[in-house]
């Protein structure tokens, strides 16, 4: 748990989120936690419901730059730092970080950021000893930063090395460096309407995508925007949006999202007028499904079960539709979620890979002749993907591929792989605004049950 200190009333103004954005870093860099599960749900950081709300997203910002950043805030600091970053007080490192961040790329003025960072090192028992350090290089780091930024050119830095060459093998080099330089960015918010896109995006000072997602730059908490607690719309990044439509017509048919909270492509699915039964094992995720759904004033049969455990208890039913969007290392998610590049291992694909197979191969038994299983997850690693999908195909001679269509996908014929699989990637969908461009990794096929 993070130690207990925060806002005191005569503090000052802004340290307490400088304080909770180190903890939290610390949280990803050393004790290998989410930022999700640190900034929401039971085992957040409690400092968080003292702060205002510009204090708690100013911290977000904070946090999520430095993670979107670190590579490149690391060459700086070591070329800063004659001995290297502090190993004995990780918050003289955290301290660092923030100092750098605010001074490198936010609307902070530098000489509020060196002094919030001495003061942070001031108040750790471990760390004080080094406050002259952290002000003399903050210092430096406001007249020399941007120089040595500048001779980097290059946001391959801020991707984990094991990451860029897994990337640069499957994909190229050219597209590995467009994949991190599209990761750099911030995320737009992306929308799932229940109807009239052209209208939400006016409301929300966005646009609609060719895709149909609703795209907007306003920040801040969802739920004071327009719409969302009236259940107009949901949170959907607009290549998450794409598999569940896969299924064409789904109206009646009775369709099982294995994996399914928070319960994006369950309220697709719902909205278009399937029987959805919506299975996940995490109570906790299933909780936010019911709630969405509910706000949404969408209805599905929501049952809390390791997937391939009910897959096996129902091996009788036949389904029309099986949606398995697996669990997975999440590569392709780490422009809206900066931490995860920096918490997997490569060690980690083998054992999802593994329990995705496991899932699919499971998957395949519950459908009824001609029914239909849609695949994906947001890797871009192989192994999750077309890996997985060749592997099914050649054990199950009773399914087959069924090719998507580039007008299926707004005719953007660049998502689609040569065997017509869905292959999304953060640099697709480019824009001119590079805030408005972009794309989460995701991977799809759709598969059909012959026999
Ligand atoms: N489909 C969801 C949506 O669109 O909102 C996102 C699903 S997320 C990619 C993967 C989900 O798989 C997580 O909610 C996780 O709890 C769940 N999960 C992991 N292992 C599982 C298993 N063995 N059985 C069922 N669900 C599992």
């Amino acid at each position: 748990m993070p130690p207990q200190r925060f806002a005191l009333p005569s503090e000052v103004p802004g340290l307490a989120a400088r304080r909770i954005a180190a903890d939290i870093l610390d949280g990803v860099l050393h004790k290998h936690r989410t930022l999700d599960e640190q900034l929401d749900g039971a085992a957040a950081h409690p400092g968080l419901k003292n702060l205002s709300d510009r204090d708690r997203a100013l911290m977000r910002r904070l946090v999520a730059t430095i993670l979107r950043r670190l590579g490149t805030l690391g060459h700086v600091l070591s070329r800063l730092l004659d001995r290297g970053i502090p190993t004995d007080a990780p918050r003289a490192q955290s301290a660092l970080l923030i100092g750098a961040a605010q001074i490198l790329w936010m609307d902070v003025p530098d000489h509020a950021a060196v002094d919030l960072s001495v003061r942070l090192v001031q108040s750790d028992r471990r760390a004080a000893k080094y406050a002259g350090l952290v002000n003399a290089v903050l210092r430096r780091c406001a007249r020399e930063g941007q120089p040595l930024i500048d001779e980097v050119k290059s946001q391959t830095l801020d991707v984990p090395p094991w990451l860029m060459a897994r990337w640069i093998a499957h994909y190229g080099e050219a597209v590995a460096r467009d994949i991190a330089a599209a990761i750099g960015q911030d995320p737009s918010l992306d929308i799932t309407v229940k109807s009239d896109p052209e209208q939400w995006a006016t409301r929300l000072h966005g646009e609609t995508l060719p895709t149909g997602s609703v795209r907007t730059l306003l920040q801040g908490s969802v739920k004071m925007l327009p719409g969302f607690s009236e259940g107009h719309w949901w949170v959907q990044d607009a290549a998450a949006a794409l598999p569940a439509r896969l299924f064409g017509d789904v109206a009646g048919k009775a369709i099982v999202d294995l994996c399914a909270a928070p319960g994006g492509k369950t309220a697709q699915l719902a909205l278009a007028g399937a029987r959805v039964t919506a299975i996940d094992r995490s109570p906790h995720r299933m909780t936010r499904l019911r709630d969405n759904l509910a706000r949404l004033a969408l209805d599905a049969e929501v049952v809390v079960a390791d997937g391939a455990d009910w897959l096996e208890r129902n091996h009788d039913r036949g389904f029309d539709g099986i949606l398995v969007d697996a669990p997975c290392t999440s590569t392709g998610t780490i422009r809206r979620h900066p931490d995860v590049g920096w918490l997997r291992q490569e060690s980690d694909i083998a054992p999802l890979a593994a329990l995705q197979k496991r899932l699919l191969q499971k998957a395949v038994t519950l459908l009824r002749p001609g029914g239909m299983l849609v695949y994906c997850t947001c890797s871009l690693e192989p192994e999750e993907g077309e890996q997985a999908v060749a592997a099914l195909l050649a054990s199950e001679p009773a399914m087959r591929r069924v090719p998507i269509e580039a007008a299926e996908v707004a005719g953007l014929g660049e998502l689609l792989t040569a065997e017509g699989d869905l292959r999304t990637l953060p640099c697709h969908l480019p824009h001119v605004d590079p805030r408005l461009g972009g794309l989460d990794g995701f991977y799809a096929a759709r598969l059909v049950r012959q026999t």
